[in-house]
């Protein structure tokens, strides 16, 4: 019946995205709309999934959280950006910092005056232009909206936080906004046989649930998208060659830094995310090219404190659904497909398809046309998020070493050869408005992976040398103050954000 609202969500799975759906669709829709969430403790959730970018603070903005007191129940520290060491090649490093680089000047984009510069031998580092990256490198960090007395913008930041506090915390927030939580391990997906949609789950002690949307939020196993519905997924492996994740924590050392990092290993690479009552690592490689022994012996070797537990072994295929809305199941999650968590966009994924959920909710009439937008444009964004990653193994210099060796010669999608030789050939980058990636996230990877432009766009020319030079150094310097000013990351969670379980290691030694 078309314009008939759906009155019933069954939410399958209480991980983070079922959890980030129900609170959003329980905020969103209010009491016309009855939500469950099913979840089984027997099951457990993923448990990793610290670290974000900036855009989560727009779903918690939309949820009204107090970003204090998310934080304190979260563990959570202020990110900044992505430190990426080796990846261009060993001994090298550079930043994928949030927020703009420099300011654009007379219709052209600041980089090319930077670039410019730069080929004649002077105006510094890239990264003398990135309020982010000098904060961070100080671990400094602060609220701030803009640079004062000027009109440039100030920090931008998002969160770093223990992934199994963030599920349970959204869970006490959507059942304060009415969802229900039933415990329980769904056994059967039952089908009508007539439409082929799902039409009600059977549990293991005999209960049943049924609802008119479901969304499929159980992990890898896709229970209804895959397992009931085999809606088939696309491999991406021949670009995204790892396909195994060891994770484990380690004890928390000061300073408290706010900013991921990343190191490449000879065949992945590993993570290390502060958080105030641990750091959380983990070391994501390729079967194909390492053991899972020699995996775990470089992930010890290479952290940084005393590990709190033993290492967790995951298993995935990079890719996604052929569909992630198929009949009238919905994915989101780990159900809907999987990107490794090098730039932390699988949160945002999550994000983004509750958006695209709300935005195209289905009725009680023929949806065919909400679905296929929904599931082109889940696909555009995925490819999207797809080429920027690959970008990160495929530029490397690491000559002789047999898993980069094999990245640098693969052959990638032409999306992604357009966007590198477009930049190598005129220092442009183009990006849509909507798309998550804006150009200073693309201009300090390519730069960071080595690939650079011959020369900047001519019409810098246009602005006298002197002036050019100024205007370069103006930035440089207000950009250096600002950043000397902030407060340190932790005297700034010490004062308005410090969790109960923050443990210093001046504290542990007694
Ligand atoms: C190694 C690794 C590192 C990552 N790092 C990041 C990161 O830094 N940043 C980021 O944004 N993302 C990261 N991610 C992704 C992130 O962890 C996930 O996107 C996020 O946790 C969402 O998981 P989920 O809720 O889809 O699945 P899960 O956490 O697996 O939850 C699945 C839920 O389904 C339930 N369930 C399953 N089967 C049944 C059943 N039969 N009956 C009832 N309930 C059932 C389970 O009990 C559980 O509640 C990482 C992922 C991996 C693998």
């Amino acid at each position: 019946m078309p314009g008939v609202e759906i009155k019933s969500v069954v939410i399958v799975g209480g991980g983070t995205a079922g959890w980030m759906c129900a609170a959003a669709l329980a905020k969103v829709m209010g009491p016309r709309l009855s939500i469950t969430v099913v979840e089984s403790d027997e099951i457990g959730i993923v448990g990793v999934g610290e670290a974000t970018i900036p855009a989560i603070n727009l779903f918690n903005q939309m949820l009204r959280l107090d970003e204090d007191d998310f934080l304190r129940n979260t563990h959570g520290t202020f990110k900044l950006g992505i430190e990426f060491a080796n990846w261009y090649e060993r001994g090298h490093s550079y930043m994928h910092s949030f927020g703009t680089v420099g300011k654009d000047l007379a219709y052209i984009p600041f980089h090319h005056y930077w670039l410019h510069e730069h080929l004649l031998g002077r105006g510094g580092s890239l990264w003398d232009y990135s309020l982010d990256y000098q904060a961070a490198r100080q671990n400094r960090f602060t609220r701030m909206a803009q640079i004062e007395g000027t009109p440039l913008p100030g920090i931008t930041y998002a969160f770093h936080f223990d992934a199994s506090l963030y599920a349970a915390y959204l869970r006490r927030y959507a059942q304060q906004q009415g969802v229900r939580r039933v415990e329980g391990m769904v056994v059967e997906v039952l089908l009508d046989p007539a439409s082929g949609d799902v039409q009600k789950l059977r549990l293991k002690d005999g209960r049943e649930l049924s609802g008119e949307l479901y969304v499929d939020c159980s992990g890898f196993r896709g229970l209804l998208i895959e397992q009931a519905l085999t809606t088939g997924y696309e491999d991406w492996t021949r670009w995204l060659p790892c396909d195994r994740a060891l994770a484990v924590p380690s004890e928390r050392v000061s300073p408290l830094t706010p900013y991921t990092r990343s190191t490449a290993q000879d065949a992945g690479w590993q993570w290390r995310i502060p958080l105030q009552h641990r750091t959380g690592n983990g070391h994501v490689y390729s079967s194909a090219h390492m053991s899972d022994e020699q995996a775990h012996e470089r992930l010890l070797q290479n952290l940084d404190s005393k590990p709190l537990a033993e290492a967790r072994p995951i298993r995935f295929t990079t890719g996604r659904r052929r569909l992630l809305w198929n009949r009238n199941v919905v994915s989101m999650g780990l159900a809907s497909g999987f990107l490794e968590p090098l730039e932390s966009t699988a949160i945002h994924l999550i994000q983004m398809t509750i958006h695209r959920l709300v935005l195209l909710f289905p009725d009680r009439g023929d949806n065919s046309r909400r679905r296929d937008e929904f599931n082109q444009s889940s696909a555009a964004e995925y490819e999207y998020l797809r080429d920027f990653i690959i970008l990160h193994y495929y530029a490397n210099n690491r000559v002789g070493e047999p898993f980069w060796d094999d990245c640098r010669h693969m052959s990638v999608p032409d999306s992604l050869t357009h966007k590198i030789e477009l930049f190598r050939e005129t220092g442009g980058i183009f990006v849509a408005a909507q798309d998550l990636f804006q150009l200073p996230s693309w201009l300090q990877v390519m730069w960071g992976q080595g690939i650079k432009p011959r020369a900047a766009h001519p019409f810098v020319e246009t602005v006298s040398p002197q002036d050019r030079a100024d205007y370069l150094k103006g930035i440089r310097d207000l950009m250096a103050d600002a950043a000397r000013k902030l407060p340190l990351h932790e005297e700034f969670i010490n004062g308005h954000c410090r969790s109960s379980a923050a443990v210093t290691p001046a504290a542990r030694a007694g």
